[in-house]
């Protein structure tokens, strides 16, 4: 038998978590970002599911090419473009829009053989100060990919630093909006989190595409102002494990490597085969929260690189008999038998001081995956 650690992904979720994000986009049209292997989910698990976006956007050449194995014939964008001149090449033979960032890519298209003309985005550096042009030689950028026989249409691209927090993308709009102004072209500039706050009552934010992102995989963008919940999302992937191991603690005795956790009562726990090797956070030590049987608990100890341990009082309270072979979910959902229970990534995060993103990039390879219609 394998190891019981495996990440579910849910593709029902998927659906649901496009459904939402497209209702707030309205009329635009929907890319599904699936950059770093779908944040984490695989990008053969979420394909059928997003199948229904209007286009895929993505960061590697590689996922590129599975994408369109996969069968897809529609947009696919590079969200970062080329990195040298013989990735244009396949561009014209994948057909790939890609984003133009930087004049040493506007000297690649110069430099590029092609019978096909390419669609390309404009990017404007409105104050992420990441890639793009700034809006005082966004114009002539334009112009220059305008005169160029390689381009066949430009549309035009910008990105938000703040869409998730206070200050929100009224500033960056603006410069947006100025930099644009008289410019033909499609335009795309929300990501998930200024989708669900600001496009649905904003055609000037919304335009016509948005790239929906972290929210497809059910994490909110701007926790904890808003939880998954509070804008009805749903988890996408479930880690899950099962316990191992269990002890039984006197009062005063520890747990795990430094001896961080000390009893202060006698105690049953469980371990659980998971640790910071599947990419679990080694910093979420005692406190995090942890499902048993779809019950909620708490991390216990130092996370190890293949275990962890967990407090199995509150199940015992409740007169259950949690034991070797419970069910553990690190994040997402408790199995349908165990009532489906949701411990929000977002809320695991948290603890880790990090984001959902972050906790579903990083789980590792060897987690198997299985898809659950
Ligand atoms: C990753 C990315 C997105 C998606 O961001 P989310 O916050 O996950 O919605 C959108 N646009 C660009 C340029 C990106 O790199």
């Amino acid at each position: 038998m394998p190891r019981p650690i495996h990440a579910v992904i849910h593709s029902d979720a998927l659906r649901h978590n496009m459904a939402v994000v497209r209702a707030r986009a309205q009329d635009a049209n929907l890319w599904a970002v699936v950059k770093a292997n779908a944040y984490g989910h695989g990008i053969e698990h979420v394909f059928e599911a997003f199948r229904a976006a209007d286009g895929f956007a993505l960061l590697d050449l590689q996922e590129a090419e599975r994408v369109r194995q996969l069968g897809w014939r529609g947009p696919i964008l590079l969200l970062e473009g080329v990195f040298e001149l013989r990735d244009l090449e396949l561009c014209s033979r994948l057909g790939l829009w890609h984003v133009v960032h930087n004049e040493a890519q506007i000297d690649m298209l110069a430099a590029h053989k092609t019978h096909t003309p390419h669609r390309v985005f404009l990017k404007l550096n409105s104050g992420m100060n990441r890639l793009g042009f700034k809006p005082q030689s966004y114009r002539a950028a334009w112009a220059r990919l305008n005169a160029l026989p390689q381009v066949e249409e430009i549309s035009l691209i910008t990105h938000f630093s703040d869409a998730d927090g206070e200050q929100g993308i009224a500033r960056q709009l603006a410069v947006f909006q100025a930099a644009v102004e008289g410019l033909p072209g499609e335009r795309s500039i929300c990501n998930s989190a200024a989708t669900l706050r600001f496009a649905s009552g904003d055609a000037q934010a919304r335009q016509d595409w948005v790239r929906g992102g972290i929210a497809l995989y059910g994490s909110s963008p701007d926790y904890p102002s808003t939880s998954s919940a509070g804008w009805d999302l749903q988890p996408a992937m479930s880690l899950r494990t099962a316990i191992i191991g269990m002890q039984q603690l006197q009062v005063g005795d520890t747990v795990g490597y430094g001896s961080r956790f000390v009893a202060p009562v006698p105690m049953t726990i469980g371990i659980a085969a998971c640790g910071y090797a599947d990419g679990y956070p080694r910093i979420c030590d005692t406190g995090t929260p942890i499902l048993v049987d779809g019950v909620r608990t708490r991390t216990i100890g130092r996370v190890s690189m293949d275990m962890l341990a967990l407090d199995l009082t509150p199940l015992l309270a409740q007169g259950r008999a949690a034991g070797l072979g419970s069910e553990v979910t690190l994040w997402g959902k408790a199995s349908a038998a165990h009532g489906a229970t949701v411990l929000p990534i977002d809320e695991v995060a948290a603890c880790a001081q990090t984001v959902g993103y972050e906790l579903m990039c990083a789980v590792a390879p060897r987690v198997a995956m299985q898809l659950e219609a």
